[in-house]
């Protein structure tokens, strides 16, 4: 019986997962891909293997309500696929590591209990990601588990891109600028050789651009800095957070609206950004089908932020040689790529429209003196390189 691996992406109401194989002493290939989505509303497990072929695609009961009941799904589906194989370990996304954990980690008790404490920094992931180490340590208590943080990839900033202006006694416990994305950025950073070999020593700025957006300052392949700061509200616009925000906004809500903690955090996390603006959706590709002029105002507003932020960025690197698209709405919209770079042609950005147009890797002109380009993102496999590499296993082929 082959021996299997896993790798887990929790969230809110979706469960990521890729279950890698290994059918010979050398090799690990991904066997299949899939999620579970809806959790809680309208659970459906969809899963394709490695060639895009469909394996499953159905509703699943509506007592999947939680990420426990998401991650029994899974196993059941995963043993009535192939049964009776071996787990060898598994990997996870953590969003936040804190001060204390910025390299993958094998996971005990007591990790579990650090990284419990940085919840409040993330409510959105940090409980969901969590929840899924639980839960499968509750299941398959002597399979090793490894955490893969998406702090990780950013530390070694230099302290004023980590610094956050406010009283030394308040900063020393650990309030400083983090960022995140990490491992999607640390995937790109390790494919930019093979992709881009002109510029992946060079200045580049990588847009992640999903639900959750941030850009990433990169020189010589290392992150330099990053629109997102201590938790992941900073920065650009994203689907339901509202990025960059003037804190005496935060103070007003607290003051004079005499909204509490939870209900100020459940704003900032669940009803700002696109959603907030437009009033319609939260989802990019819903907004740029309609017509209603919330909707644009929201695209519009998306665009500018995520504009001005490269000027930002840029500025700290003092002049970019690339500017890279990830993530669902990077590696989609050729319309939003093309009015975030026909923002930045002052940069020196010269977009060529039909390769844009077209989803071609390189989407600048052969004279442009910024080069640009979509790199779709693979967070699971750079999860399953760490995975391997600290359980000692051979790395993932694909
Ligand atoms: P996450 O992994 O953070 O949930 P994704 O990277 O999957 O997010 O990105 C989700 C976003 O990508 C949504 O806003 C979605 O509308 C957008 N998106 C996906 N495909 C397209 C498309 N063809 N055009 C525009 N936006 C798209």
């Amino acid at each position: 019986m082959d021996d299997h691996a896993l790798v887990l992406n929790a969230g809110s109401s979706s469960l990521k997962f890729c279950v890698f194989q290994r059918p010979n002493e050398k090799d690990w290939r991904i066997a299949a891909r899939g999620q579970i989505e809806g959790i809680g509303i309208a659970p459906r497990l969809s899963v394709k293997d490695a060639q895009g072929v469909v394996l499953a695609d159905n509703n699943l009961d509506a007592g999947v309500t939680d990420g426990h009941a998401a991650i029994d799904a899974l196993a059941s589906w995963l043993r009535s696929k192939w049964h009776g194989a071996r787990v060898l370990g598994v990997g996870h996304r953590i969003v936040h590591g804190g001060v204390r954990y910025s390299q993958p980690v094998i996971m005990t008790r007591q990790i579990l209990s650090d990284l419990h404490e940085l919840i409040p920094l993330a409510p959105l992931h940090q409980p969901y990601n969590l929840a899924a180490i639980d839960a499968v340590l509750e299941r398959l208590p002597d399979v090793p588990q490894v955490a893969c943080f998406d702090t990780g990839f950013h530390s070694g900033h230099s302290e004023v891109a980590e610094l956050i202006p406010l009283p030394r006694s308040i900063c020393k416990s650990g309030l400083r600028r983090y960022g995140f994305h990490g491992l999607s950025y640390e995937y790109i950073a390790s494919i930019l050789p093979e992709v881009a070999p002109e510029v992946a020593k060079g200045k580049v700025i990588i847009a992640h651009l999903g639900s959750g957006a941030s850009l990433c300052a990169l020189r010589d392949g290392k992150s330099v800095d990053s629109s997102l700061g201590f938790t992941a509200l900073d920065g650009l616009c994203m689907g339901t957070r509202p990025g960059a925000l003037d804190p005496g906004v935060v103070l007003y809500l607290f003051q004079s609206l005499g909204l509490t903690a939870k209900e100020v955090e459940k704003m900032l996390y669940s009803q700002s950004g696109l959603l907030g603006i437009s009033g319609i959706s939260n989802d990019m590709r819903d907004l740029l089908s309609r017509r209603e002029p919330e909707a644009r105002l929201a695209v519009d507003y998306f665009v500018y932020r995520a504009a001005k932020e490269i000027g930002a960025l840029a500025a700290v690197l003092s002049g970019i040689d690339a500017l890279i698209f990830t993530a669902g709405i990077g590696e989609n919209s050729s319309e939003v790529r093309r009015r975030i770079c026909e923002a930045s042609s002052w940069l020196g950005v010269d977009l060529d429209t039909k390769a844009n147009a077209n989803g071609e890797s390189r989407i600048s002109t052969a004279q442009s003196k910024v080069s640009a380009w979509v790199v779709p993102t693979n967070e699971e496999l750079m999860i399953a390189r760490h995975t391997w590499s600290l359980l000692g296993l051979m790395k993932p082929v694909s």
